[in-house]
């Protein structure tokens, strides 16, 4: 007689959360997930996904969604903060689908949630229900929750973000650092600033100590702008409540006036802090592992915070599909070591990007912008190594004894 599935409880509907549960549904896994919001909802953010993690997407069959909501920016231009002075500029559409076979997208987070969440029956997302305490019972795993449901299940998955409580449970309290780094981030509506003629691209802006960034998102009627700037110390209540276009205007102060321009435009202007954690050890313990930003929060300076997450999943689905209901706890063990290398790239390059980024003017920022003029690195083919990692299909291939892609 045929087993029954091995029952997965996913801890956090977020974008890593999600992709999780739609991967492991598709593969044949009884799969619940259970999110502390009322609903399902990402205020404000927008997102960077590049072909690594738009690929899992596509192939999770959310390309109708992808297909209306996303924009497809033909160029990635990184430019000086005075002057505008082109330091790098490269193809994005459709280089990246004729080099990876897929798309690099700009989205509304929203819209990416709705996105994926459309992938998987409502009825087994359960709002309302926040984590507090993981009881392992060797053969299987309890979760509590607040509001005083207890579940069990056959393998539980924090995907609950760089605060999760799952991994306090596993690994012990201790708080995210603050890395120094607060952004500005604001939506502007395109007819106010058409007589900018922006081309259909992501720009970034690079100064000391900060930059700037905007892309278009929401089938092209908003143009997001994101600005990093350096800062000590971090009090949200002195922050927060002052999120204005005039702070962020005055964070950019003496700006290229298309930077300026931007943000003057926005409706609305949200500050965000940056946190940090080191690098886990390890994060998969007996029938309980970690996804995303739980286990592996990065500086967005590579754009691959979400993407990490939503190749997760896909990693994770594959992991278990390959070893059925055969000693789940050593394959969560084998998911972590297959993810670990990856993402810990990753963690020092967006790391490296912050100092390369926030260059004081002078000689080594000179320097910095001939190296860039010549190498080219944040073209589609500089970051093949990163590009073209197919998280289903490589794993696959890694489960039969090739070489991980992606981590060499
Ligand atoms: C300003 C900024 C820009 C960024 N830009 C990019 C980009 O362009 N590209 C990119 O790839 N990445 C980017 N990132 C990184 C990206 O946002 C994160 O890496 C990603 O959202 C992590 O997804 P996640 O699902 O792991 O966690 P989260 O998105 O944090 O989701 C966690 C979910 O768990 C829920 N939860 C929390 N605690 C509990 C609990 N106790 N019980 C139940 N549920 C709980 C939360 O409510 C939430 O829904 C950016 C980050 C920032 C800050």
């Amino acid at each position: 007689m045929a087993r029954a599935p091995l029952t997965i409880a996913i801890i956090g509907a977020g974008i890593g959360g999600l992709t999780a549960a739609v991967s492991l549904h598709q593969a044949g896994f009884a799969v619940d997930v259970y999110e502390q919001a009322p609903e399902l909802t990402e205020v404000g953010g927008v997102i960077n996904m590049a072909p690594n993690a738009t690929r899992v997407l596509y192939r999770l069959g959310l390309d109708q969604g992808l297909d209306r909501d996303a924009v497809r920016p033909h160029t990635t231009h990184q430019r000086r903060w005075q002057d505008g002075r082109t330091l790098q500029h490269a193809p994005l559409n459709p280089r990246c689908e004729e080099l990876y076979g897929a798309p690099h997208l700009t989205v509304h987070r929203a819209d990416l949630l709705a996105i994926i969440a459309s992938g998987f029956p409502t009825e087994r997302i359960h709002l309302g229900h926040r984590f507090v305490e993981l009881v392992d019972k060797g053969n299987a795993t309890e979760a509590r929750f607040e509001n005083g449901v207890r579940i069990v299940a056959d393998i539980v998955v924090g995907a609950d973000g760089i605060n999760s409580a799952v991994r306090a449970a596993l690994l012990g309290d201790d708080a995210p650092r603050f890395a120094g780094c607060v952004a500005y981030r604001g939506l502007v509506p395109v007819e106010h600033i058409a007589d900018l003629e922006l081309p259909l691209g992501s720009e970034s802006w690079l100064g000391p100590g900060a930059h700037l960034v905007h892309y278009f998102v929401s089938r092209g009627r908003l143009l997001n702008f994101v600005g990093w700037t350096q800062h000590d110390t971090w009090n949200r209540e002195d922050w927060t409540d002052r999120a204005t276009i005039d702070r962020a205007l005055a964070a950019f102060d003496g700006w290229h006036p298309q930077v300026r321009r931007i943000i003057a435009a926005a409706d609305t202007c949200f500050i965000w802090a940056l946190f940090d954690r080191e690098p886990l050890p390890r994060w998969s313990f007996n029938r309980t592992t970690l996804l995303g930003d739980a286990c592996h929060p990065m500086y967005p300076f590579m754009a691959q915070g979400a993407a990490q997450a939503i190749e997760d999943g896909a990693v994770l689905a594959a992991c278990l599909t390959a070893a059925g209901a055969d000693d789940p706890a050593e394959t969560l063990r084998r998911y972590e070591r297959l993810r670990r290398p990856r993402v810990t790239r990753l963690q020092e390059m967006s790391r490296a990007n912050k100092i390369r980024y926030h260059m004081p003017d002078g000689p080594d920022q000179e320097a910095r912008d001939t190296t860039w003029a010549r190498a080219a690195d944040r073209s589609p083919e500089a970051l093949r190594w990163l590009y073209e990692f197919d998280a289903g299909r490589d794993v696959a291939e890694q489960l039969f004894g090739n070489p991980p892609c992606g981590t060499t």
